[in-house]
């Protein structure tokens, strides 16, 4: 195999809490993650001239060891000792710094490329494991569909499929440092009735109540990002007043999402969100759960 093309998918967080900061700096976390049918685009080719190239349509993301497909080819060309060259065309559609894990999911994507171009042999959790190397996100980018990410978020369970539904993705025209939101939120400090309730969202998921779902849909992020960025809040606005079920901010944002029963709603709200000119990127979407890519799991190596 001489080239491999690969879709890296984003994600947004249906819930995310965070429950403590520990001695180390590291937060603990408790989030629902779920994957969208919203994707960048990898070409993966063997090439004479060595070393590791990156080629990307967005001029300001870095194409060295600074972009997170540079680090997992190298991660996997060191450890298995890659003899060939490795080119990496990377297409962006997934905002940047937007909270969706685009950067993740491309590390992910390229683990996971590599591991079939060369038969590596590395099973889902070899590549998972690896994968918390480059970043807490990648483990879950590495699995994707819905689940529950604990620890700092490598510690990954598999929970029941979110229900039908459609995605309203806008992110507002600006940027958001995640190391940021992290440090202003003094996590040790919240009080309970801040914390969003995960456990009820796990039980909508279990009942394949969506109305339930959205009902507790929580980011105590929130809690930093919104205050700095109002934005977001008018974002929500919009999007509950144009019908969502629920809207929320996803991950540390500024990206909003709304959950939408179906298409005839979440159009009129898509149109909505556009002539507000809130956002400058918007997507119309649907939550993906189908992931055919891992099953034929090889296990050589735990
Ligand atoms: P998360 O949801 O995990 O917080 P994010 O979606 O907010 O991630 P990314 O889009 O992954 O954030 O990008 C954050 C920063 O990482 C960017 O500013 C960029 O410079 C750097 N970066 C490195 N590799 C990539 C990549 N492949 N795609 C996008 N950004 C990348």
């Amino acid at each position: 195999m001489d080239k491999i093309q690969l879709k890296a998918l984003a994600k947004v967080n249906l819930g995310l809490d965070v429950l403590r900061r520990r001695e180390d700096g590291y937060h603990e976390v408790k989030m629902i993650m779920q994957t969208i049918n919203l994707y960048d685009e990898l070409e993966i080719r063997k090439v004479k001239q060595p070393g590791i190239q990156v080629k990307t349509n967005l001029y300001y993301l870095p194409t060295n060891e600074n972009n997170l497909v540079y680090k997992a080819a190298k991660l996997l060309a060191d450890e298995f000792q890659i003899p060939d060259g490795i080119c990496i065309h990377l297409q962006k559609k997934i905002p940047v710094a937007a909270g969706m894990a685009g950067g993740s999911s491309d590390g992910a994507a390229v683990l996971w490329g590599l591991n079939q171009m060369y038969g590596l042999g590395l099973s889902r959790r070899g590549l998972m494991e690896r994968g918390v190397r480059l970043g807490a996100d990648v483990p879950y980018c590495v699995l994707r569909g819905t689940a529950l990410a604990e620890g700092i978020g490598e510690k990954l369970r598999t929970l029941p499929s979110m229900p039908k539904c459609y995605l309203l993705i806008a992110k507002p025209g600006i940027s958001v440092s995640t190391r940021a939101v992290y440090e202003n939120l003094h996590a040790n400090d919240l009080k309970p009735e801040q914390h969003p309730d995960v456990d009820a969202m796990i039980d909508a998921l279990e009942k394949k109540d969506l109305g339930l779902l959205s009902a507790h849909m929580g980011n105590v992020l929130e809690e930093v990002t919104i205050p700095a960025h109002p934005v977001i809040r008018e974002i929500k606005k919009c999007m509950m007043e144009a019908g969502a079920l629920g809207a929320l901010m996803s991950g540390s944002g500024p990206t909003v999402f709304g959950v939408f029963e179906n298409q005839t709603k979440a159009r009129k709200a898509f149109r909505a969100v556009k002539v507000s000119r809130l956002a400058k990127q918007v997507y119309l979407t649907v939550p993906y759960n189908v992931i055919p890519l891992w099953d034929q799991d090889t296990d050589r190596e735990g």
